[in-house]
C-alpha cells in the first residue's frame, strides 16, 4: 500500500483554527494538546518593505493521519473541516507533485 500524507497549501490558509479544533475533537485531546497547530508570522513589514502575514498549520507528533477515519473511507477531520480547502489527503507521491504548482506548502507523512 502506498504511503499516505497531508498536503497543506498554507498560502490559502486564513488562520481560522478549524483544523486544530476538528483534530482535537476527533481525538478527544485535552486542552493545550494538538495534532495540528496553527503558527503565525506577522503582520510584519520586512526589510524589503513588503508586508508578511502568514499562517502555517503544522502537524505534530500526535497526528496519526486519522487512521481510524481513513480506514472507513472518510477524510481526515482537519481536511474535512478546512473551509478554505487548502488541505489534501492522499498518496504522498501524488501530493509531492502538487508542490510544483503550489510551492508554499507543507507536505507531511508518518
Ligand atoms: S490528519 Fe487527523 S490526526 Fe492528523 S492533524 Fe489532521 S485531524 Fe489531526
Ligand atoms: S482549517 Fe484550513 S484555513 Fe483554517 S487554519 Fe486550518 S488550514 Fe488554515
Amino acid at each position: 500500500m502506498s504511503k499516505k500524507g497531508l498536503f497543506i497549501n498554507y498560502e490559502m490558509c486564513f488562520g481560522c483554527h478549524s483544523c486544530e479544533m476538528a483534530c482535537s475533537q476527533e481525538h478527544k485531546l485535552p486542552a493545550g494538546e494538538f495534532g495540528i497547530k496553527l503558527t503565525q508570522y506577522g503582520p510584519h513589514k520586512n526589510v524589503k518593505g513588503d508586508w508578511e502575514y502568514t499562517f502555517v498549520p503544522v502537524p505534530t507528533q500526535l497526528c496519526d493521519l486519522c487512521g481510524s477515519r481513513t480506514a472507513t473511507g472518510k477524510l481526515p477531520a482537519c481536511v474535512h473541516h478546512c473551509e478554505s480547502e487548502c488541505m489534501e489527503y492522499g498518496d504522498i507521491a501524488e501530493l509531492a507533485k502538487l508542490l510544483e504548482e503550489q510551492p508554499k506548502s507543507v507536505l507531511f507523512s508518518l
